[in-house]
C-alpha cells in the first residue's frame, strides 16, 4: 500500500484520468463512525450497480472515524476490485471528506452519497437517465424526508428557499447528499465550510444545465446522525460568503472604493460648510463639530482606499492559491496507479 500525503498529487486532470479505463460512474461517499451500516450499504449498492450497464468504481472516504468503519473498508475494498479507499488523518467534516471524493473519483460522471443508509443506491439509475436527457447536474430530492420535523425538516425548508432565492438557482433540496454530477461540471469548485451542498450553484453559474429528481429516503436505523439544528445557521453563513466572493471577488476595489468615495465627500460637505460658516457667519472653526467630521471623513475615507487595494491583493493571492487542497490523506487503497 502506498501512502500519499500530498492531495495535489491527486490532481483531477491527472493524464491517467482521461486514458480509456476510467469508469464511468464514480460513486463516492464519506464516512464518519458508519461501522454498523457499511456491509449492509455496500451490498445494497453491489446490488444497484448490477442493474445498471455501466463500469463504476466506489469511493470511500473515512474521515477520520473512531470506531471500526475503517477496518471495515478496507475488508470491502480487498474483495471488492471497484472500491477504492481514502482515509483521512482526522475527522474534517463532510464537506472536506466530500472534496477528498471528488478528487479521488476518476469517472465520467460522479455520484457522491450519504453512508448511512438514509440514500437509496437504488436511485443511482433514475439519476443517470435524467443525466442522459441533457444535464450536467441532476440534484435528488428527498420528497418524503425522514428526518425529525423541527429541528432538520422546517429549518432546512426555510433554508432552501433563501439558497435558491439568493443562488439563481430554484431546488428543493440542496442538503440532500445524492446527487450526480457530470465530471466537467465540477471543475474548479472548491468546497469549504458547509459548501458541498452549494455545488449545484457553482455549477450553474459556470453555465452547467441544472435539474432536480425526487429519491427515496430512508430513517437512520443504525449508528447517530452527526447534525443538528446549529448547521442551519452555518449554511446561511456560507451562503452569504459565496455570494459575496461571486460578486465581489474579482474587484473588492469597487466596492471599498465606494466607501472611501463616500466618506471624502461627506469630508468635503462638512469641510466646506465650516468654512462657509467662518466667512459668512463669522463662527469660529471650533464652535461646530464640522472641522473635525470633515478631518475624520478624510481619513476614513483613506483608509477605505487602502483597504482596497488590500483586497485587491487577497483576491489575487487567493486566486493563485487555488490549488490548495482543503485535508490531507493518510492513505489510499485499491487505485490503480498504486504500486501496492
Ligand atoms: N459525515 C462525515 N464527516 C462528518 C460528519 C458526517 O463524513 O464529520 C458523513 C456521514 O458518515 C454520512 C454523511 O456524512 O455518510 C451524512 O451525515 P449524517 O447522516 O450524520 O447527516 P444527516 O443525514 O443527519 O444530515
Ligand atoms: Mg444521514
Amino acid at each position: 500500500m502506498k501512502i500519499l500525503d500530498d492531495p495535489r498529487t491527486l490532481k483531477r486532470d491527472d493524464p491517467a484520468r482521461s486514458t480509456g479505463d476510467a469508469p464511468e460512474i464514480s460513486i463516492f461517499l464519506p464516512v464518519y463512525n458508519e461501522e454498523p451500516n457499511l456491509m449492509p450499504l455496500h451490498a445494497k449498492l453491489d446490488e444497484a450497480l448490477k442493474t445498471l450497464d455501466r463500469s463504476a468504481e466506489i469511493v470511500y472516504v473515512d474521515d477520520g472515524s473512531t470506531d471500526g468503519s475503517l477496518k471495515i473498508l478496507r475488508d470491502i475494498a480487498e474483495v471488492d476490485p471497484r472500491v477504492r479507499v481514502v482515509g483521512l488523518r482526522r475527522n474534517y467534516g463532510q464537506t472536506a471528506a466530500m472534496a477528498a471524493g471528488i478528487d479521488a473519483a476518476s469517472g465520467k460522471v460522479l455520484i457522491p452519497m450519504d453512508a448511512d443508509l438514509q440514500n437509496d443506491p437504488a436511485d443511482i439509475k433514475r439519476l443517470l437517465e435524467k443525466l442522459d436527457e441533457g444535464y450536467d447536474v441532476v440534484s435528488g430530492w428527498r420528497k418524503n424526508r425522514q428526518d425529525k420535523m423541527f429541528t432538520r425538516k422546517i429549518p432546512s425548508m426555510i433554508a432552501n428557499r433563501i439558497i435558491s432565492w439568493i443562488g439563481g438557482v430554484p431546488l428543493h433540496d440542496y442538503g440532500c447528499s445524492l446527487k450526480a454530477y457530470r465530471r466537467e461540471s465540477l471543475q474548479d469548485v472548491r468546497l469549504y465550510g458547509e459548501m458541498h451542498r452549494f455545488i449545484p450553484i457553482y455549477a450553474s453559474w459556470a453555465g452547467a444545465r441544472v435539474t432536480e429528481l425526487p429519491v427515496t429516503h430512508h430513517a437512520r436505523t443504525m449508528g447517530k446522525s452527526k447534525y443538528g439544528l446549529s448547521r442551519t445557521l452555518k449554511v446561511v453563513f456560507d451562503l452569504m460568503t459565496i455570494k459575496f466572493m461571486a460578486s465581489y471577488q474579482t474587484k473588492p476595489i469597487y466596492v471599498f472604493g465606494m466607501f472611501g468615495m463616500l466618506a471624502f465627500a461627506i469630508s468635503l460637505i462638512a469641510g466646506l460648510y465650516a468654512v462657509f460658516l467662518k466667512i459668512i457667519h463669522k463662527a469660529d472653526f471650533v464652535q461646530t463639530p464640522l472641522p473635525i467630521l470633515a478631518i475624520v471623513m478624510f481619513a476614513v475615507g483613506v483608509q477605505f482606499l487602502l483597504m482596497g487595494l488590500l483586497a485587491e491583493m487577497l483576491v489575487r493571492t487567493y486566486h493563485e492559491s487555488q490549488a490548495k487542497a482543503i485535508y490531507a490523506v493518510r492513505e489510499r487503497l485499491g487505485f490503480r496507479n498504486d504500486n501496492s
